[in-house]
């Protein structure tokens, strides 16, 4: 069966969480308090309700606690997503997303048991930002405050090499977990395995060991 979702606040980011969600055959409840956004969603989603997420008997009469997954999309109003954050969670939601605008409310939302809190635009940011100063560096996933993946695409510098020549484990202390090359991906490469040009490298490791070796494939 289908999973089934809620997203709350139809702005750009829960509105494009709602056409994914639909596009993939998804069942999914949009939310927001103003009519004119609901309308813009009515024949996307599952259904679409026009309801304040801050008011608890609203969340218990649609139903929230049946919902496999909530995504509170409510991004200026803070005091707003955390209240319907906190309401959820006493009604009982199994799996809570929110999307946060800073640090302080992301602190908040995470003391008050959402399950998973993302920063689109921070991260968005930093994605763009590591990209612009290394063209090679395809994307990049934050693992923690201080460790990350990222996709860089190998060049003549080190192609020919096998890991064990460029010995990036004990340079860099960085990994590289795959290779992808054109439709094939190796998984847990071997030493002695040549890299060739325009093999995507997937790296992990903290960020300024990742940085070091970014620079050596600018
Ligand atoms: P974007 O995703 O476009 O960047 P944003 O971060 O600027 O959006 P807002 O526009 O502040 O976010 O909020 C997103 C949506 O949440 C808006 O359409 C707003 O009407 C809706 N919203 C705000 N408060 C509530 C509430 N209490 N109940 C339901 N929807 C709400």
């Amino acid at each position: 069966m289908n999973k089934e979702f809620i997203v709350i606040g139809l702005g750009r980011f829960g509105g494009s969480i709602v056409r994914e969600l639909a596009e993939q055959g998804m069942e999914v409840m949009a939310i927001d308090k103003f009519e004119d956004k609901v309308n813009e969603f009515s024949s996307i989603a599952s259904h679409a309700v026009v309801a304040d997420a801050t008011d608890e008997s609203v969340l218990k009469k649609l139903g929230c606690r049946n919902f496999d997954h909530v995504i509170v999309a409510i991004g200026d109003d803070i005091q707003a997503s955390i209240l319907t954050t906190l309401m959820l969670k006493e009604i009982g939601v199994q799996n809570i997303t929110v999307k946060a605008q800073n640090d302080y409310h992301e602190k908040v939302l995470r003391k008050i048991g959402a399950d998973s809190v993302v920063h689109p635009e921070r991260d968005m940011g930093k994605r763009i930002a590591h990209n612009i100063v290394s063209n090679n560096v395809l994307d990049y996933l934050e693992l923690s405050d201080e460790h990350s993946i990222v996709e860089i695409v190998a060049n003549e510098q080190l192609a020919g090499n096998s890991l064990i020549d460029l010995d990036i484990r004990a340079k860099y202390g960085i990994n590289i977990v795959a290779i992808k090359r054109g439709n094939e991906v190796i998984v847990s490469p071997q030493a002695s395995d040549l890299i060739r040009s325009g093999d995507i490298l997937i790296v992990i490791g903290a960020d300024s060991d990742i940085n070091r070796f970014e620079k050596k494939v600018l």
